[in-house]
């Protein structure tokens, strides 16, 4: 009785001894963190000093200089991995100005990869898809399309959104008005329907009629907010407007008052051009061969600065890397951070890099991705991943507690769909898992819209971020052995069990159709 006392206790010492010098590095880590924090800088110097993140614009080869050149600073090695080539685009102005009945410029943003104005713009009255019978009539129609813009998206009948109408709103308007607006747009689809014409083909058919240009206004649903994806016209502009510019130029149209605007989109075709993705790591000095990675992607689309998706998940894998080189310059494995291009097209730049590295999935121990907002760490799921629950439980109890205190967690959980770059790993076996962020409205004020810039990040939750993702990366690297990475048979939505997500390949072209 008494030696197993002992003995209880000389284990309890040892095993004392080892936590104390694991928790020195997790002590420098949140310091580091916390007193000499590089984020604004980063945060700044990518959002503001390059720009938004288009894959092949000339920003995101910027980008690419940009981060391999702050890890060379930070003595991390670092390199641009080409893996396929895209159609470059270089944005220009936009300048949008109601010139009849009177005289207003207009909020409004080109589309990413559109045709320019001519120089100096175009004058053109604007008009309204009609709403005519059949793809016949709309066909003899076709013609009046010449030298005129086109408004082709269904405006909106309020411009609140429906947080706003819940709150100020009798229930009877509210309801109202929710009623009245599905019938609008159930009416306008009707109209789209009855061109007989499809979403890409419908532009086209409008431009090679000699419309000047194509006009839409993708409202994401909270004041202010539009989402700008890419263009399908090949010889006009297509510019998205601002909801309430699109529908006073609407009503107007409607009202027979004959709106007429000056569009001056200008932007620059720059062939085709290399894309990368941006790799850095810290060499292992026991284990070189076996990796922990961190992931996030670089790209992004183009309507504001790509602050949120994902400048604030790139900034937080570099503040990481440039933390763990100082505090934990020696990790036992190799931390390798991936700086993904082109995720917005299909998760492309993370698909290529496991295609071309098979050797060295079944070498990765985890890897952790952001990709989902500014907000800190709400969510963690075990991805399908059997002992995720014994490995990553113990990583992120080391973790402050005011830090994952309200982190959900789902184990093992399901094989996440494609979200994001996380997924490409996952198919291949990897334990990939995404640090899933609190929301802070950003699939209404900010994911792929005009106001994704520098002010809507949180600095405080991304450094929380960048501690949690630091201690994973280092409890990780120090794990004896690599973790399991026995599977479950995946549930499907509707409860059935269903398959392992499959490998699917990049697209290594892209852009040019
Ligand atoms: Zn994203």
């Amino acid at each position: 009785m008494k030696k197993h006392f002992f003995l209880g206790l000389g284990l309890l010492l040892l095993f004392g001894i080892q936590t104390q010098a694991q928790d020195q590095v997790i002590e420098n880590i949140i310091q580091e963190a916390r007193e000499n924090s590089h984020l604004k800088t980063l945060g700044h110097e990518l959002m503001d000093g390059i720009g938004p993140r288009l894959v092949g614009s000339p920003q995101m080869q910027k980008a690419h200089a940009w981060a391999v050149e702050n890890y060379q600073n930070w003595g991390i090695e670092a390199r641009n991995e080409q893996w396929g080539e895209w159609r470059g685009w270089d944005r220009g102005i936009t300048h949008i100005d109601m010139v009849e009945p009177w005289v207003r410029s207009l909020a409004g943003t080109q589309l990413a990869w559109s045709p320019s104005s001519p120089k100096g713009g175009a004058k053109g009255e604007v008009i309204l898809l009609p709403d005519l019978a059949d793809s016949a009539a709309f066909q003899a129609w076709l013609p009046n399309a010449k030298g005129k813009y086109v408004m082709i998206s269904a405006p909106q009948l309020t411009g609140r959104p429906d947080y706003n109408w819940e709150e100020w709103a009798t229930e009877e308007s509210f309801e109202k008005m929710k009623a009245e607006r599905a019938a609008f747009e159930e009416a306008w689809t009707n109209r789209v329907q009855k061109t007989g014409l499809g979403r890409r083909e419908l532009p086209a058919a409008l431009e090679n009629a000699g419309a000047l240009g194509i006009i839409t206004s993708y409202w994401s649903r909270g004041f202010g907010a539009n989402k700008i994806f890419s263009a399908y016209t090949k010889k006009v502009p297509t510019v998205d407007l601002s909801l309430e510019d699109y529908g006073m130029l609407f009503r107007l149209a409607e009202s027979g008052k004959k709106p007429v605007i000056n569009l001056n989109a200008q932007s620059t075709e720059t062939g085709v051009v290399p894309t990368f993705n941006t790799i850095a790591e810290i060499k292992g000095s026991e284990k070189p061969d076996e990796y922990v990675m961190l992931s996030a992607h670089f790209d992004s689309w183009d309507g504001g600065t790509g602050a949120t998706d994902n400048g604030t998940g790139t900034i937080m894998m570099m503040e990481v890397m440039r933390i763990l080189k100082k505090v934990y310059p020696n990790p036992k494995r190799t931390i390798l951070v991936g700086h993904w291009g082109s995720e917005e097209q299909g998760l492309n730049g993370s698909r290529a890099f496991v295609e071309d590295h098979p050797e060295m999935m079944d070498k990765i121990q985890a890897l952790f991705n952001q990709d989902n907002g500014t907000g800190r760490v709400a969510n963690v799921s075990g991805q399908g991943f059997v002992d995720s629950y014994e490995y990553l439980g113990r990583w992120m109890n080391q973790v402050p507690r005011e830090i994952t205190k309200d982190i959900q967690t789902t184990f093992p959980g399901n094989p996440g769909g494609g979200g994001s770059d996380y997924a490409s790993f996952v198919a291949a076996g990897v334990p990939a898992f995404s640090l899933s962020s609190l929301s802070w409205s950003y699939f209404n004020y900010t994911w792929h819209t005009n106001l994704d810039t520098y002010d809507k990040i949180v600095f405080d939750d991304v450094q929380n971020n960048v501690i949690m993702a630091a201690i994973m990366v280092y409890m990780a690297c120090e794990e004896p052995e690599l973790v399991s990475r026995e599977v479950r048979v995946p549930v499907g939505r509707n409860g059935e069990p269903t398959t392992w997500p499959v490998k699917r390949s990049p697209t290594r072209k892209g852009g040019m159709d």
